[in-house]
């Protein structure tokens, strides 16, 4: 008999961040050891709860939500979501325009599913966070990366990422706050991104599940405010602000020049409609997480001087760069840290392999930054959701191998 073999569109499809660094880890917890994790942005096991109001309005819709919903979602969800953003200055915006998803992960398979034909091309910046090239590459489409400057604080040039635009090109991802550079985009790029999709007739993809995970000031800009004359879709859900990751609860908004996207948008409801709905309990959730009044769902204060999210920020990037050969640019937003081995104290050729010989001597799991389409085997990384303790405790036992490595 033939082997079962899978389908060739998962051919170049890879996410790693849940792949063989992780089986290698599970490995070895189920040998026995203690493996700290700072490998996946998921704040619940980390002691970060969810508002209770937010999980209450999941409990109690329970009785209610026993049966399918509208494929775009309930339309009290769609309604708050609608109302939040056209408060916060993206205009003409309505619950039509609204699909709830579970999660942020589904509407962008969703997403681009619809929008990518074979041989198509979506810009998709690089690191990036992976789902975002896995799922081009699984719609058929060709991810062409755009680099971001770690010199300038991991922010893109929009000229060069004009220059990588060609007939096929159909569409510009955004992340931002940026997994997992953790940089915030300063208002004038972001107009820049709407400007340049806007010339060249390309969706804007926003990634914006990090809006409200802010230190230092920073202020996030909707990409969707500048557009007006192309698509923009911009997602974002309660996963991370309001930690409720495991509940699946995401949203895609499209805004901008939707009769120009009637096709793609007919295509979009399709395929929402094939899948039948978003888990309906936890979209009980969105009204109460997007009511003024709770709207910031705590993660101000836990970001702010003090602040749990804020406090292990410091002590992640104070500890890493304490280490020789070691860079790494303070994050603006978002739950992680990604820094620059020196390849010229560190020679690494394959960061996979590193990462899992790192993983086996500390028992420490990081991701490694080609998992993140970061063209060079040189940066890790870790997120900044753990306690200060378990913190120093990781990185210090990182060091440990490092000078190890060092001394050869
Ligand atoms: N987008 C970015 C940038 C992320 O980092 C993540 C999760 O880590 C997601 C989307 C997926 O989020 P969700 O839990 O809403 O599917």
């Amino acid at each position: 008999m033939q082997p079962i073999t899978q389908s060739h569109r998962l051919r170049g499809v890879r996410y790693d961040v849940r792949g063989p660094i992780l089986q290698e880890a599970e490995r070895l917890e189920r040998a026995g050891h203690r493996i700290l994790k700072l490998n996946i942005g998921n704040p619940a096991p980390f002691g970060f709860d969810a508002p209770p109001e937010i999980v209450e309005a999941i409990r109690a819709a329970l009785p209610h939500a026993q049966g399918y919903s509208a494929s775009q979602g309930i339309p009290e969800a769609r309604e708050a979501v609608a109302r939040r953003y056209v408060e916060e200055g993206i205009a003409d915006v309505g619950p039509d325009d609204v699909f709830i998803g579970n999660g942020v992960s589904e509407m962008i398979s969703l997403v681009l599913q619809a929008l990518v034909s074979p041989g198509d091309e979506i810009l998709v910046p690089a690191p990036d966070y992976p789902l975002w090239t896995a799922q081009v590459t699984l719609s058929g489409g060709d991810a062409v990366h755009y680099p971001c400057d770690e010199a300038n604080g991991w922010v893109p040039d929009l000229a060069r990422i004009e220059e990588l635009i060609t007939p096929r090109t159909r569409g510009i991802v955004l992340i931002n706050p940026n997994n997992p550079t953790g940089a915030v985009y300063p208002a004038e790029l972001v107009r820049g991104f709407a400007a340049l999709a806007e010339r060249h007739g390309l969706v804007l993809l926003a990634d914006e599940i990090y809006e409200r995970i802010l230190y230092d000031g920073a202020v996030h800009e909707h990409a969707a405010k500048h557009v007006s004359e192309t698509l923009c879709l911009t997602f974002s859900g309660l996963s991370k602000a309001q930690r409720i990751a495991g509940f699946r609860s995401g949203w895609v908004v499209a805004s901008g020049n939707r009769a120009r996207a009637a096709d793609f948008l007919e295509g979009l409801t399709l395929l929402a409609n094939m899948r039948m709905c978003a888990n309906v309990p936890a979209q009980y959730a969105i009204p109460v997480a997007l009511a003024p009044e709770w709207r910031d769902s705590g993660i101000g204060e836990l970001c702010a001087p003090g602040g749990r999210l804020r406090e292990q920020r410091d002590t992640a990037h104070r500890l890493l760069t304490a280490i020789p050969g070691v860079s790494c640019a303070l994050p603006g937003g978002a739950m992680y840290l990604f820094p620059k081995l020196d390849p010229e104290v560190y020679p690494i050729v394959d960061d996979q392999a590193f990462v899992i010989d790192l993983l086996r001597a500390t028992r420490v799991l990081v991701t490694n930054g080609r998992g993140f389409n970061l063209p060079t085997p040189d940066h890790l990384r870790f997120v900044s959701l753990p306690e200060v303790g378990v913190l120093s405790e990781a990185i210090g036992r990182i060091a440990e191998f490092l000078e190890g490595v060092r001394n050869g």
